[in-house]
């Protein structure tokens, strides 16, 4: 399979998601192992430019980078075409949501879509110091449950500094 075989197969998808918006948008794959380091464990990653958070309403495509870009690692193409279609439809999902929110996940749940495909045992806790502040990994956890009971314990802890945490996938 090659990068147009895969973007062929990825907008086909993206379409199902989000209907003819898709076709606005220029899309390219790439493969390769150099995806984002901070998701070295991922099969694929959707890449934007920009720093949009919230580009969706439902299964509504309200407002997307026009440019983008899906990073597909080699170990990718020897999983099962079933499962590769699973990791496609969850990039497919980022096209509208850059997190595993939980509107992200409400979404996924509807279509049937994979939440943690390909980040199986990476839950990652992070944690604001402060409104405005980055977010920073500071536990993790091997499912989402872990992930909360982990993040809920910090959130008493640090109560009185006014610390938010966010699970990340
Ligand atoms: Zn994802």
């Amino acid at each position: 399979m090659n990068e147009q075989d895969i973007l062929e197969q990825f907008v086909r998808e993206a379409r199902k998601i989000w209907g003819n918006a898709v076709d606005n948008l220029n899309i390219k794959v790439r493969i390769g192992d150099n995806i984002n380091p901070n998701k070295n464990y991922a099969n694929a990653s959707l890449e934007h430019p920009s720093n949009i958070t919230h580009q969706a309403i439902g299964s509504s495509l309200m407002r997307t980078s026009k440019n983008l870009t899906l990073q597909i690692h080699p170990r990718a193409l020897n999983l099962p075409s079933d499962k590769f279609r699973g990791v496609l439809r969850h990039e497919a999902l980022h096209i509208g949501y850059n997190r595993h929110d939980k509107d992200f996940r409400a979404l996924a749940e509807k279509l049937g879509i994979p939440v943690s495909f390909g980040h199986e045992g990476v839950v990652k806790i992070q944690e604001q110091q402060g409104k405005g502040k980055r977010y920073i990994t500071v536990a993790t956890a091997k499912d989402e449950k872990e992930g909360e009971r982990i993040a809920l314990d910090l959130f008493r802890k640090n109560r009185t500094k006014g610390y938010r945490y966010r699970l990340e996938w």
